[in-house]
């Protein structure tokens, strides 16, 4: 019989567990539901008090490491408290969510624990054995993995599970001390991007791509760049789209061409970029070559603006291919949007 522990911690505003958290959690709950086995919950926080009200409706025992050495992620102290919840739990199957929080502890927590560990888990299945879904060979292959080593600890992608919603309650939590370890990294403080210069964004429901055609010469013999920049920002603005770009778009910054200077590898998608998780994707401007859009594999519904009849996304990689000057479109596209009504 499995014993099954799901380690969660608390976001940054305090309060409320982490997204990815509770998406671990609506994987941990069905599978400790599938296989009947018993379920604990590890939370990890500066002050875990008010986010365990949400785990009022889960049959589950309830541990919380917390206290002030523990509001900030820093490896030793989460490690610390990861591997005192498992032990406390006693678990054979960890499942985490794989925030920055966590995905860097949790291979050292597993070998702390004598354990082994899989990541990039984006499926739980199995009704009387545990079976874990992975993608290799950039998305292009889906295995599912069993293992006999135990405990065994598997990485959750986040945007792979709905986050678990419960009527929140009161919660008998067990508080598990843990022995601080020696500390060498102080966190004195956040700094970040400016939200207006954010463009990647994990949560939206739309991902746009840019592709390189944004920077070519347009039937007119000019380079519009600067309406590219226009338009494109225009656009992310008014519907809050998250910015995806092809790698002939991102190369050209190291080419001194004529770039958007907004965009960054980090937004490359693709085989050398990343996979995202939204629930559709506008591509312009973009060829959608294969190494392009294998890293469209989770993005539910996808659209495409192209002028070339004979791109790869009109050769099924597209839902719906727009055969239209990107320009054009985007633009009485963002003339909508503005004229909506709040
Ligand atoms: C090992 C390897 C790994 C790779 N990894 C990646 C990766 O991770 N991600 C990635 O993106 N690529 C990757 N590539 C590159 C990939 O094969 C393509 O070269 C790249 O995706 C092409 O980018 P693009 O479609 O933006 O540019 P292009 O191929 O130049 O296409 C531009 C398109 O824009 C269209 N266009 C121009 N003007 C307009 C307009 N006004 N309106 C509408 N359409 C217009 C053109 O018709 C054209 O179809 C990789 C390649 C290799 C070999």
């Amino acid at each position: 019989m499995e014993t099954i522990l799901v380690l969660t911690h608390v976001d940054d505003r305090g309060d409320t567990l982490a997204r990815s958290s509770l998406e671990a959690l609506t994987a941990g709950v069905s599978l400790a539901t599938r296989l009947s086995a018993p379920l604990s919950i590890g939370v990890v926080g500066g002050d875990t008090a008010t986010a365990v009200h949400v785990l009022a409706a889960i049959e589950a025992r309830v541990l919380a490491v917390s206290g002030k050495a523990f509001q900030q992620a820093r490896y030793s102290t989460d490690a610390a408290a990861c591997e005192a919840l498992c032990r406390a739990a006693q678990a054979s199957i960890v499942i985490a969510p794989a925030s920055a929080r966590f995905a860097r502890v949790a291979a050292g927590v597993a070998l702390r624990l004598g354990g082994v560990i899989d990541t990039h888990i984006t499926a739980l299945g199995g009704t009387s054995e545990v079976e874990a879904n992975r993608w290799f060979y950039r998305q292009r292959m889906e295995a599912i993995l069993n293992r006999d080593a135990r405990p065994w600890f598997l990485l959750l992608d986040p945007g792979t599970h709905p986050a678990f919603d419960g009527v929140p309650g009161p919660v008998e939590v067990e508080q598990i001390v843990v022995e601080l370890p020696a500390t060498r990294t102080v966190v004195t403080g956040v700094r970040s991007p400016m939200q207006s210069g954010e463009t990647i964004r994990t949560d939206a429901k739309l991902l746009f791509v840019a592709g390189a055609g944004w920077t070519k010469k347009q039937p007119d013999g000019q380079v519009h760049s600067s309406d590219a920049a226009r338009l494109i920002l225009d656009f992310l603005k008014a519907s809050g789209a998250s910015l995806g770009s092809s790698k002939s778009l991102v190369d050209q910054t190291g080419d001194n061409q004529t770039v958007l200077p907004f965009l960054t590898h980090l937004n490359q998608v693709g085989q050398t970029g990343s996979t995202p998780r939204h629930r559709k994707g506008l591509a312009t401007c973009c060829h959608g070559e294969e190494p392009h859009v294998v890293g469209w594999r989770f993005i539910a519904e996808r659209r495409a603006v192209s002028l070339d009849p004979n791109c790869g996304w009109t050769r099924g990689k597209a839902d719906i291919v727009y055969i239209a000057d990107a320009f054009q479109v985007m633009g009485e596209l963002n003339r909508l949007l503005q004229s909506k009504p709040e």
